[in-house]
């Protein structure tokens, strides 16, 4: 039997002509979604540390102590409110930047709830014998991901290395709260985070395109859709070099490249053109129309602007807030045993060590723990390019 490959788009798209996620409360699967969880669901800390959500975990864990865990209309409202708020404030300030992102803050913030709440069982259960079903299936298609070449060394990757988190084992991955790639060739999966992109599938009722899916007359369940996109991300950080330009790329201030926005350059580049090569978008993740190869031709002329952009939307955190300048406070010098936050992953850990060049060494903390705690984490800059030092190392969400 001949088969259909599903090839990557090639051509060159006008901005404004790929579909791009946007979402409203209008959208009736947001509509519906809400009156899920605020019927059936209930607020549950998730498994593993959520730190990126470390924010919403509080503000849930916080306000459905007197509801009993309920999660009202008013609360999921008020949460995605602030966040469409602070989302419009930066992005006045780095237009660029969040372009297409302010597009989406709804189902964005919505599947962050959605996350944090106990539901009775959706669609099809995330079993590995089928994700790896779909990671042949995948590789059949995309003629690059297969042999694996790594850009960094050029040497093939003979064997790809697939670690799922947060099914009862522990692994070095196991703070990473969705999936990461490594230089090594090891591509890891959050289980809870991929149940939950799939049970998000199957609410919204996606209907996927290929012929691997059930819907098409293929076995494999239509909620696999979104894992379909999140594993050809991860492979898309390594196949497209993102480990390497991380070694060759200098910033504007002659420092060695910025971990995340290397990370931004490749998130933006690999889900722009998965969505323009016609797969569904997971309902987070970064997106961008003006900053993907059909704006730019060079990597660096992406590095550049991401870096520009976030320059200036930390400007607008600086003079964010009615009333001017408030006074600086004094810098924050870390001790070993403060609990601090990564202001950029907003994870959270304990300092364990500190380096002779200022960085620290971190233990993640589980925040759940933390409510009960004297005193607040800490925002620590130190952890800034240094993220996860004692955990999973070089990693590319
Ligand atoms: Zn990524």
């Amino acid at each position: 039997m001949s088969r259909l490959h599903e090839a990557l788009e090639t051509r060159r798209f006008a901005e404004g002509t790929v579909k791009l996620p946007q979402s409203s409360f209008q959208d009736p699967h947001i509509q519906n979604i809400i009156n899920i969880i605020v019927k059936d669901g209930k607020f549950k800390l998730p498994e593993l540390v959520a730190s990126r959500r470390d924010k919403l975990v509080k503000y849930l864990a916080q306000k459905t102590v007197s509801t009993g865990g309920k999660i009202t209309h008013q609360l999921i409202f008020d949460w995605i409110g602030k966040q469409e708020t602070r989302m419009n404030k930066v992005a006045a300030k780095a237009p660029i930047l969040y372009h297409t992102m302010k597009n989406n803050v709804v189902a964005g913030e919505l599947f962050h709830i959605f996350q944090m709440t106990e539901l009775p069982p959706q669609g099809a259960k995330f079993s590995t014998v089928m994700f790896y079903e779909l990671v042949r299936a995948v590789q059949a298609d995309q003629e690059s991901f297969f042999p694996m070449e790594n850009f960094l060394d050029r040497r093939r990757l003979r064997q790809v290395n697939f670690v799922f988190m947060g099914v009862g084992k522990k692994t070095r991955y196991d703070s990473v709260p969705t999936a990461c790639a490594t230089p090594g060739g090891d591509f890891a999966f959050n289980v809870p985070f991929c149940q939950k992109l799939m049970d998000w599938a199957y609410l919204v009722g996606e209907k996927p395109k290929g012929l691997k899916y059930v819907s098409n007359g293929g076995d494999i369940p239509d909620e696999y859709a979104p894992i379909e996109f999140l594993i050809m991300h991860e492979f898309m950080h390594y196949v497209n070099g993102d480990f390497y330009y991380d070694k060759i790329i200098r910033g504007s201030n002659g420092q060695k490249a910025d971990q995340m926005t290397i990370n931004w350059v490749g998130d933006f580049r690999s889900n722009y053109l998965l969505c323009k090569s016609g797969y569904q978008p997971l309902p987070i993740g970064l997106y961008n129309d003006m900053i993907n190869y059909d704006r730019q031709t060079r990597y660096k002329e992406m590095y550049d602007l991401i870096e520009q952009q976030m320059k200036l939307a930390k400007g607008a955190a600086k003079s964010g807030g009615k009333g001017g300048k408030k006074p600086k406070p004094p810098p924050y010098v870390p001790k070993v045993g403060d609990v601090v936050e990564n202001n950029e992953t907003w994870e959270v850990g304990e300092i364990v060590a500190i380096n002779a060049d200022g960085t620290v060494e971190v233990k993640p903390v589980d925040p759940a723990t933390l409510s009960n705690s004297p005193s607040p984490a800490q925002p620590a800059p130190p952890m800034v390019n240094n993220p996860a030092v004692n955990g999973p190392g070089r990693v590319k969400p």
